[in-house]
């Protein structure tokens, strides 16, 4: 069964986007997965096909409306979907490569995406919307941030990846940053490749990059590690 993501927008345009190129783009077309792109303006009721309003209590800004978006969240995820629908958003969880693993073993997802300053909080809650971030920081709207979780989900999925063995040794996936990478040129500007690497002992080079993986984590994200260990 392929993963089948559908994407609720008001700027259905930016998908495929980047995913209907290189490896997302070949899956895709070889159908290992399938895109929905669905133009959330093409429920609302009015003539004038309003999807957001000003803020109850006042400020800045428009709020997407909760009667618009549930007629759209609906007709893409009627009862008895299965698949998780996630709401891109900055006070969401961070997302990380367990979570991202565990929606690429299953059967896809439905994802909203917010623009102006965000969508009624009572559509959250009535559609029990999962709140998903990207990171701590402020996007024009969640359609760069699906196109990010899709694209980490997508490599996931069987054949799309030609070497398998590469995916599982990513930086999080053993919960550690992955050691630096080195090619020909065997020298480069003075610079040469370590030693270690050049030995053909498989055991030593391994050890090495286990040395280097571990550095690299406990001082550039130390909130990986955990009482002097590494998590995960
Ligand atoms: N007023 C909101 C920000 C709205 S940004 C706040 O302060 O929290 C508009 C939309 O962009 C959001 O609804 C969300 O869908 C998307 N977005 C912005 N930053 C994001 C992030 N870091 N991760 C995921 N989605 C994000």
């Amino acid at each position: 069964m392929s993963f089948a993501a559908s994407v609720l927008t008001l700027y259905p345009e930016m998908f495929p986007g980047a995913l209907g190129l290189s490896l997302a783009g070949r899956a895709l077309e070889a159908g290992t997965w399938s895109l929905d792109a669905i133009q959330i303006r093409d429920f609302a009721t009015d003539r004038h096909r309003t999807v957001d309003d000003t803020p109850a209590g006042g400020g800045a800004g428009m709020v997407m409306r909760a009667d618009v978006l549930a007629k759209a969240i609906d007709h893409a995820s009627p009862p008895g979907d299965a698949r998780p629908r996630l709401l891109m958003s900055p006070r969401g969880k961070p997302l990380t490569q367990a979570r991202v693993r565990e929606l690429a073993a299953g059967p896809g997802a439905v994802i909203l995406c917010g623009r102006f300053e965000g969508v009624d909080q009572r559509l959250i809650e009535a559609r029990g919307l999962e709140e998903v971030s990207v990171g701590d920081f402020i996007l024009s709207g969640g359609e760069p941030a699906a196109l990010v979780l899709l694209d980490a989900v997508v490599r996931l999925l069987p054949g799309v990846m030609g070497n398998a063995v590469s995916g599982e040794e990513e930086s999080f996936e053993n919960g550690l940053l992955e050691h630096p990478h080195y090619t020909r040129p065997q020298e480069f500007e003075g610079r040469p490749i370590p030693e270690v690497l050049m030995s053909g002992n498989h055991k030593k080079i391994a050890a090495w990059r286990r040395a280097e993986s571990e550095a690299l984590t406990i001082t550039r994200r130390p909130d990986l590690v955990q009482n002097g260990k590494i998590k995960g």
